[in-house]
């Protein structure tokens, strides 16, 4: 059911929330052996909410849009007294000492955490084949990894296990997910949503963001979480986003830019022919489509694996075996302690991205690659502003191809890096970016990249809704989805 509908169902009082956490757990519980989506449940603190809901409506009063809505969170986001582990092996035991600021205002808006969901170790990955505990299996395709690193945000929500998560995303790591299970995903701008209480992996591109069934749902989350958050340094000064209200008013008509550099031979062909029928799609409900040059994007991936990897060896340098998680008993000294602690706590991804940070941050390399990644940067982000004078948006796959086999990529990283071509200039940029789907091949589905001004998640979620309205791509389910 979609947000809406479950709303209308409490309001005519046809469900309680206490039914809906036995119906969604019973879901789970006979399907995610398969998909492998939850790293654990919260039960207790979803059926103690549950029971505030239902109290609520016994007694007639409204509730907030949300309440009594599942939602999957990713697990590297604090949930106060449950455990938070990045799917690290380092934080396998550890327990949050707060609420993240996200997982406080879904909690006041009376959600219900359903449980933690997989992901790629620190969120460093594109497959949840990272994850130190299991990988999460795609639901249209068992053999094919869900995408990542918020992989089981999105293959629970595929999976018809929750109608909402929340995931996280540096490089692409909502978007990419979001494309490979056939569900939407955004990405808001840097700023927009708190990051108090995100376990960080590269804090000037980390961003908070939703993914759900449709762009209408996802609006909802996004109002849910977003506004200013004095515990975050970085958290803008705004108020909360109402997309839901923006989304009710009329399309109005946009420049649609189209980046040449994103629909070239890096590109599938079948992924090609679905954002290109999407492309012509939006030109007959009369949006202009303007083709624009962004040459800046062929650096982009370099860039982002020389800054993401620096902030990450900075981030992480905190996991020595003092202070959080595991800790190597047996060694006689301090040093082997805080050495075998790491050795033994991070997996092979997460420490080829320390040696890499720290090497490009070490005195003699620093000018050549760190300093450059950061001019770099700053043109790409040039770019973007130069690119937003002509049009309102761009569109663009928002990965090369559909969801690849597990395995596919297991010697070679860089070709996994390389697939982050779409996604990463916008984190760059700290732009808001939204990926849906826009059609399938093989069986497996493909999603489209729109890209907004910053702030602009308005425009951005109402050319997608406006999409959703008039296809029904969003609305198909994998075999595992539909009950019987
Ligand atoms: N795939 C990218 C990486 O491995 C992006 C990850 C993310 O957005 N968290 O770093």
């Amino acid at each position: 059911m979609s947000i809406s509908q479950l709303q209308d169902q409490y309001r005519r009082g046809e469900i309680t929330a206490s039914a809906v956490l036995d119906q969604t757990y019973a879901r789970i519980d006979s399907h995610d052996g398969e998909v492998k989506s939850f790293l654990f449940h919260t039960r207790a603190l979803a059926y103690e909410i549950a029971g505030e809901v239902d109290a609520r409506l016994a007694k007639g009063k409204t509730l907030p849009p949300l309440a009594g809505i599942p939602l999957g969170v990713k697990d590297n986001m604090h949930m106060s007294g449950e455990k938070t582990t990045c799917a690290s092996k380092i934080l396998e035991n550890f327990q949050a000492p707060y609420d993240a600021t996200v997982i406080a205002r879904c909690k006041e808006a009376l959600m219900l955490p359903i449980g933690k969901l997989n992901m790629d170790e620190f969120a460093m990955g594109s497959s949840t084949e990272n994850s130190a505990f299991f990988p999460t299996r795609n639901p249209w395709d068992f053999s094919r990894v869900p995408g990542g690193s918020s992989g089981g945000s999105a293959a629970s929500v595929a999976a018809g296990f929750v109608p909402l998560s929340l995931g996280s995303d540096t490089g692409g790591s909502i978007r990419q997910p979001a494309a490979f299970c056939g569900v939407t995903g955004l990405k808001p701008t840097y700023g927009r949503v708190s990051r108090y209480g995100l376990v960080a992996f590269a804090s000037s591109l980390d961003q908070i963001g939703p993914l759900g069934r449709s762009v209408h749902d996802c609006a909802y989350l996004l109002d849910a979480i977003s506004g200013h958050d004095a515990r975050d340094a970085t958290s803008a000064n705004l108020p909360a986003t109402q997309v839901v209200a923006h989304l009710a008013m009329s399309q109005k008509f946009l420049k649609i830019g189209i980046p040449r550099e994103l629909i070239g031979p890096e590109i599938d062909d079948a992924v090609k022919a679905c954002v290109e029928s999407a492309i012509r799609w939006y030109e007959q409900q009369g949006h202009q489509i303007i083709w624009c040059d962004m040459a800046s994007f062929s650096a982009a991936v370099a860039t982002y694996y020389i800054i993401a990897p620096a902030e990450a060896s900075a981030n992480l340098s905190r996991y020595d075996g003092v202070r959080y998680g595991l800790r190597d008993k047996k060694a006689d000294t301090l040093k082997t302690m805080i050495a075998n602690t790491r050795g033994h706590g991070f997996g092979a991804e997460v420490k080829r991205r320390i040696i890499l940070g720290t090497y490009v941050l070490s005195s003699g390399y620093y000018d050549a690659f760190y300093a450059k990644a950061q001019q770099v940067r700053s043109l790409i982000t040039y770019e973007f502003q130069q690119a937003f004078q002509n049009v309102d948006v761009l569109l663009t796959p928002t990965a090369p191809t559909t969801a690849f086999a597990f395995g596919a990529h297991a010697q070679d990283p860089l070709a996994m890096y390389l697939a982050d071509i779409a996604t990463i200039p916008v984190n760059m940029a700290g732009l808001p970016a939204l990926s849906l789907p826009c059609g399938f091949s093989d069986g497996l589905p493909v999603g489209m990249q729109i890209i907004g001004r910053a702030w602009d998640e308005n425009t951005v979620m109402g050319l997608g809704h406006q999409f959703q309205l008039g296809t029904d791509y969003h609305t198909r389910v994998p075999a595992i989805g539909s009950v019987a």
